[in-house]
């Protein structure tokens, strides 16, 4: 099973969308391994957001990652990072199809609800950069039964 980063993103708990977003990773039938509210700090943010920090934007979308706390979420499953990226949409709101979560719920390139990790790699790194070890967890779901395959849920 892979292990993916998604945060609500300021604006999320600010339009009061926290229990739908994670309504939807639930309802897919991801797992929850971790969870957690942070005020991000501008240096996590910088360390985070480091692809982007030659674009003109970069100070304006960590001061907007800032503005309140965020929501740090671990999600659990088969090909996690690839099915929650789907289920995020493309980074841009206006274009993002319907049933996306940008989709759903932004009109924004920036103010775009949640983020996701776009890789298997980065979502180790990322996940590492918001989470102690001791604040994942490992349990077993008797769901699993009805989530997966035999030979699925061994992957
Ligand atoms: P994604 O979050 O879809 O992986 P990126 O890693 O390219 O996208 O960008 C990180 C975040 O930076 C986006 O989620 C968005 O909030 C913001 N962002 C990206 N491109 C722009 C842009 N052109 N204008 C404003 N904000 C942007």
């Amino acid at each position: 099973m892979e292990r993916t980063l998604v945060i609500l993103k300021p604006g999320t708990i600010q339009r009061r969308l926290i229990g739908e977003i994670l309504n939807r990773f639930e309802k897919k039938g991801l797992i929850l391994a971790g969870m957690k509210m942070v005020w991000l700090s501008d240096e996590i943010l910088s360390e985070h957001y480091s692809h982007l920090k030659e674009k003109p934007f970069f100070q304006r979308v960590k001061n907007s990652m800032r503005i309140c706390p965020a929501i740090v979420c671990c999600w659990e499953g088969l090909d996690a990072v690839d099915v929650v990226r789907t289920i995020t949409g493309p980074t841009n709101g206006r274009i993002a199809p319907p049933g996306t979560i940008r989709g759903d719920y932004s009109m924004s390139i920036q103010e775009n609800i949640i983020h996701a990790s776009d890789s298997l790699e980065t979502a180790a790194v990322e996940l590492k950069r918001f989470f102690n070890d001791n604040e994942l967890y490992n349990y077993e779901t008797t769901l699993k039964l009805s989530l997966y395959a035999d030979d699925e849920a061994e992957s």
